[in-house]
């Protein structure tokens, strides 16, 4: 096994690690977890309510590569909300993790 200098895909850091596994440090990963829960209850307690990836990552006071990084991992979908121009709406997407 090698370990390689990766780059945390929630924080951006860099970090030494296996390469090939979801790269996310130590520091992120509780981080990852409970930010995960946050939103997700957010969208379940406002299923009418749209919420774009900015003012989720402003409702929780973090980046939005954080948000950006559930959607990559299909934990979030964006759907473009109807009238809103360039607006996507972050749904939550049903899969267990
Ligand atoms: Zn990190």
């Amino acid at each position: 096994m090698s370990f390689d200098l990766i780059m945390c895909s929630f924080c951006g850091k860099a970090f030494v690690g296996v390469k090939g596994h979801k790269p996310i440090c130590d520091e992120c990963k509780s981080d990852e977890d409970s930010l995960y829960k946050k939103v997700r209850t957010l969208i379940r307690d406002h299923p009418d309510k749209g919420f774009t990836v900015p003012e989720v990552a402003r409702l929780f006071d973090v980046e939005e590569c954080k948000i950006n990084y559930f959607v990559g991992q299909g934990m979030f979908q964006l759907s473009r909300a109807n009238g809103l121009a360039n607006s996507e709406i972050v749904k939550e997407f049903l899969k267990d993790i």
